[in-house]
């Protein structure tokens, strides 16, 4: 009975009845004149979640990585300098895909728990006279950490800079979880996937370019075949794909978009908001601490939660795993053994969030954690309980 168990990862996440049922479908000929009927309003409607007017929006059938590769490919050539934070395991493999396809990677190191800098971009883009560096790399959200990162703080420092480097955004584990706002912020590429905020299968790489990144793609030297803009573009444009589309996943898209504009994107926030707020609490109870530095950098799609010195959180979440068959992120990169996380993205109510504190709970109990069985639990049950109703007819 495991498999009835949600998962608390934060990604790929738990798939809503609604969009399994979506993504069951018969074979389509994918080069019939009426697939445009199916695909055009996908791409229109992706939009929406960007938060972009004249944005590109491109899939992939690919995992977000290969979103990330795409931006990369078909707008920089090798050699191009970029600008990146390094503050987290997803920062740190965007620096190492931009280093295997020879570009030069200048990093800001970060501590982890931290953010992107914002102020370090805007001096050493002030200091870049000769206008070498051609991108500013961000995560938005960096899933390893819990740390949601200011992408507007970022946009202004490269405007005050009066520089003319791209922002590049990773947005896979925020968008349609938390606000993105593509135009308001200067986004050039967005990078998003499938198995995150859209609650699907993993499979769509799912980018949002700007027509300034769009023009970049010219004349951008760095090969790709499978992933070149132009050809996804053309083929859309007349209804297809450049090879055979992940049609099980456009037709979930479909779903997945209606499902978060019938609650509304503003409600979808307010929720995730809400219930990252109760695992804090509960995270408060037990009297560990989060990653993440300051509550102006909280995640409220996935918590990193540090376990007490001495303690190893991979044992913990195996441990939650084997006994009560409940699956937890573990600590990564240098949050390895230290930190576990709770995924609370997506297909998620306060009341499913209240079976992975208890779980968890449990787990820590059995392995003799210093708390008190169902602290966690009664401090995120008093905030559930006294927040509850408003956004639950929406959210049905
Ligand atoms: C999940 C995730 C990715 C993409 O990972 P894939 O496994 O390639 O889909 C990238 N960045 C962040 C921040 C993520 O959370």
């Amino acid at each position: 009975m495991h498999g009835q168990n949600p998962v608390f990862i934060p990604g790929p996440t738990n798939i809503p009845d609604r969009l399994r049922q979506a993504m069951n479908i018969q074979t389509r000929d994918h080069r019939a004149p009426d697939f445009v009927e199916v695909l055009a309003p996908v791409l229109e409607d992706l939009k929406k979640v960007f938060k972009t007017k004249n944005g590109q929006i491109i899939t992939f059938p690919a995992s977000g990585t290969g979103g990330w590769e795409a931006s990369i490919t078909n707008t920089l050539s090798p050699g191009d300098k970029v600008l990146v934070g390094r503050y987290g395991m997803f920062s740190h493999r965007w620096i190492d895909l931009c280093q295997r396809h020879n570009l030069d990677v200048e990093v800001i190191e970060c501590e982890w728990g931290t953010g992107a800098p914002a102020d370090l971009f805007g001096e050493r883009l002030a200091a870049d006279k000769a206008g070498e560096i051609k991108a500013v790399l961000v995560t938005h959200n960096e899933t390893a950490t819990g740390v949601l990162s200011d992408i507007a703080a970022v946009r202004k420092a490269m405007n005050s800079a009066s520089h003319d480097a791209m922002l590049y955004v990773d947005c896979v584990s925020s968008l349609g979880s938390m606000d993105f706002r593509m135009d308001e912020w200067g986004v050039d590429l967005a990078v998003s996937g499938s198995q995150k905020g859209f609650m699907l299968s993993t499979g769509m790489a799912i980018v949002a370019a700007s027509e300034k990144a769009m023009e970049a793609s010219k004349t951008a030297k760095c090969p790709r075949c499978f992933f070149d803009f132009k050809d996804m573009v053309a083929a859309n444009a007349g209804g297809g794909y450049p090879y055979t589309p992940p049609l099980q996943l456009i037709f979930g898209l479909r779903e997945s978009l209606d499902m978060l504009f019938e609650e509304g994107l503003d409600n979808v926030f307010a929720r995730h908001f809400r219930i990252a707020q109760g695992i804090r609490e509960a995270a408060r109870a037990w009297n560990m601490p989060l990653c993440a530095k300051t509550p102006d950098l909280y995640s409220h799609s996935v918590s990193a939660i540090y376990v007490p010195e001495g303690l190893n959180s991979d044992i913990l979440t195996n441990h939650a795993y084997d006994n009560y068959g409940v699956s937890f992120g573990v600590g990564l990169g240098e949050m390895a053994g230290k930190a576990f996380r709770i995924g609370h993205l997506g297909m998620l109510s306060d009341v499913l969030a209240l079976s992975g504190v208890a779980t968890i709970e449990m787990a820590m109990k059995d392995l003799d954690y210093p708390i008190e069985l169902g602290a966690g639990v009664a401090a995120a049950q008093e905030y559930y309980r006294t927040t509850a109703g408003a956004s639950l007819s929406k959210a049905a």
